[in-house]
């Protein structure tokens, strides 16, 4: 299996066997530079299971989709997607940043008392969270928990990387908390789409069983096309289940 530890073996034996044949310095950069975009990919592929394990799809099997929104609680948008939500009468699952707790407890409670779940999305959600030590990862995670706890008594088991990067301090870390990674295999990409309609377009086209579709509940992109996104996959017999559900894990200790 390519993951960290069979991949840096490898390519150690490989640079040893290269000096021991005498091969042209060459040989040892491009081994390195295959090296450095092995790590790459592992680092930004979120499913890609070279750092850590992350669950990213439930099981194909079954025409249900979960809804995952990042980043909040913000008040831009979560309690219109809230709304909407309670409207269409769907479940959700948010990936919460800590930092944005305080002030927003009435959110939080909202979102656990409408049923759907909390995740931990770091509680810094800092741009350089992935340089941080594992020490200090990990304490940025429990202190995320903590904060979950302190308002709706809970600690949640599911965990986002932040900007979906994984590394091997991130996975020691997650290892520590004993907290479940959790990806996507649909990304909307709705902090960047300019297009709501072409936005809307390619998220039906990628619709598949078992998917679990990121969104960020920070977005007026979001919000606008979800009540239509809702309707299109029932249409199209989809059911939308919680991520919990989906993936058959319990979401808080
Ligand atoms: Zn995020």
């Amino acid at each position: 299996m390519l993951n960290f530890r069979n991949t840096s073996i490898a390519i150690i034996l490989l640079l040893l066997l290269s000096w021991i044949t005498g091969m042209s310095w060459y040989v040892f950069v491009i081994i390195l530079f295959i090296y450095s975009l092995l790590l790459f990919w592992g680092s930004y592929r979120v499913d890609s299971q070279f750092y850590l394990t992350t669950i990213n799809n439930g099981r194909p099997g079954k025409k249900q989709i979960a809804l995952s929104f990042d980043d909040g609680p913000a008040i831009s948008c979560t309690a219109a997607i809230l709304d909407v939500l309670k409207q269409k009468t769907a479940p959700a699952a948010f990936f919460c940043i800590g930092k944005n707790i305080p002030g927003n407890e009435l959110l939080l409670e909202r979102i656990h008392s409408e049923g759907h779940i909390i995740g931990n999305h770091s509680y810094s959600h800092h741009p350089l969270f992935d340089l941080y030590a594992a020490s200090r990862m990990e304490q940025d995670l429990l202190q995320m928990n903590s904060e979950v706890k302190r308002v709706i008594g809970v600690v949640p088991c599911f965990f986002r990387p932040p900007y979906g990067v994984t590394n091997p301090n991130l996975a020691k870390a997650v290892k520590n908390t004993r907290m479940k990674a959790i990806g996507w295999n649909i990304r909307s990409m709705d902090t960047v789409s300019r297009n709501e309609e072409k936005l809307f377009r390619q998220l039906i086209r990628s619709l598949q069983p078992g998917a679990i579709i990121l969104f960020h509940d920070t977005v007026t992109a979001t919000l606008n096309i979800l009540p239509a996104f809702i309707e299109e996959i029932r249409r199209k017999g989809f059911e939308i289940v919680r991520l919990d559900q989906l993936i058959n894990e319990k979401p808080y200790e």
